[in-house]
């Protein structure tokens, strides 16, 4: 017995196995993403920019960033904790999702989701154009593990 399925657009864009159409979504993907960070934050620097890589990444591994029982760690300036938080719509307290560790390295971030615990770290401290002409594995260091 065949089993036939109807093909919606949304099962072509998100498979693995159409790579070529999957950076049409993502760059869609990026810009409201974008947006959302500038109306947070307010302010259009580059570890905006930075967060926004991050939170892209972390969204395709992990699913939609205002799970309740998704949580982020920052490490970083203060820029990226609040478009991280903005972002992740993570709080400090009630339930505390968020945390925020400042430090004068080039930014990390660590998501966690039930026992995956995926970490982004930039690997060099960036400037505006370097968003525009590197890929993400030029300036990002990605890491998952599973927590037991
Ligand atoms: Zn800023």
């Amino acid at each position: 017995m065949l089993d036939i399925k109807p093909y919606f657009e949304d099962d072509i864009i998100f498979s693995p196995r159409t790579p070529h159409i999957y950076p049409l979504n993502r760059e869609m993907h990026r810009s409201i993403l974008l947006k959302q960070a500038l109306a947070h934050h307010q302010e259009d620097c580059t570890d905006l920019l930075l967060a926004v890589r991050m939170s892209l990444i972390a969204t395709e591994r992990l699913g939609q960033l205002n799970s309740p029982d998704l949580y982020v760690t920052v490490e970083g300036s203060p820029c990226l904790a609040d478009t991280i938080q903005g972002l992740s719509r993570a709080r400090l307290a009630n339930p505390p999702r968020f945390t925020y560790r400042p430090a004068a390295s080039p930014g990390r971030t660590t998501w966690r989701r039930g026992e995956r615990v995926l970490s982004i770290t930039a690997r060099q401290r960036l400037e505006k154009e370097d968003f525009l002409g590197l890929s993400d594995a030029d300036i990002l260091e990605v890491k998952e593990r599973k927590d037991e």
